[in-house]
């Protein structure tokens, strides 16, 4: 079962992926935080997306490329994979297409979460993650807080908030998301493979109610 989450930066595409990878037992595979971690790492990788990263603006497309094809090529993602994040232009899209076919795998389809831009701005500001990247867990301080201030629910590790997450990235992210999104959300239209959900942030139950649309959108 091979999934990808579309969405402006802030849609829930993160959430929603690591409680995908739950349900179906498949690896969740960020591009944003792979190169996260590289940075945070120093590697060489890590220095070649800083740039882009703190700008806000997309690393191009054969390094983000390249780095998706070689983790989808490991054991854990024979079963499937949801990949959130990538891909963000139609280049993208046909390289994965190229990656999946040369393996004999398929897409099964393109989810498209659906946010109006003012939400996506409050949600973002809003958002604080778990430190412990082996955890992960993402809180809103105002529509998901955890339930002790800055410690995550999950581990207890201390809650921080991504460097590109202020009010200033935002604006440009959602900007360099709509250079793109129409032209890649056309491309999955057209190859019949988009699923489209409108999520309130405002509702409690917003990520269950994603979870059932996929999985009845999937026949499962
Ligand atoms: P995210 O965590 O998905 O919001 O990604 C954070 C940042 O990583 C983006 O603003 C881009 O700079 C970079 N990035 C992540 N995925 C991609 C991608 N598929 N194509 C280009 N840049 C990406």
């Amino acid at each position: 079962m091979n999934i990808v989450m579309l969405g402006g930066p802030g849609a829930g595409k993160g959430t929603a992926s690591a409680e995908l990878s739950k349900v179906f037992g498949i690896p969740h595979i960020s591009t944003g935080d792979i190169f996260r971690e590289a940075i945070k790492n120093g590697t060489e990788l890590g220095k070649m997306v800083q740039d882009y990263m703190n700008r806000g603006v997309l690393v191009p497309d054969e390094i983000v490329n390249a780095i998706v094809k070689e983790r989808i090529s490991e054991a854990d993602c024979d079963k499937g994979v949801i990949l959130d994040g990538f891909p963000r232009t139609r280049m993208q899209a046909i390289a994965l297409q190229e990656m999946l076919n040369e393996s004999g795998k398929k897409l099964d389809a393109a989810i498209e979460l659906s946010i109006p831009d003012e939400d996506i701005v409050k949600r973002i500001t809003g958002r604080r993650v778990c430190s412990n990247k082996e955890c992960g867990a993402i809180y809103n301080i105002v529509t998901r807080p955890p339930k002790e201030e800055g410690k995550c629910d999950v581990c207890g590790s201390e809650l921080v908030t991504r460097k590109d997450d202020n009010a200033e990235t935002v604006k440009i992210r959602l900007e360099e998301y709509h250079k793109n999104a129409e032209d890649l959300i056309t491309y999955y239209k057209e190859e019949k493979q988009l699923k489209s959900i409108y999520p309130s942030i405002y509702d409690e139950n917003s990520l269950a109610k994603i979870i059932e649309e996929v999985k009845e959108y999937l026949g499962k």
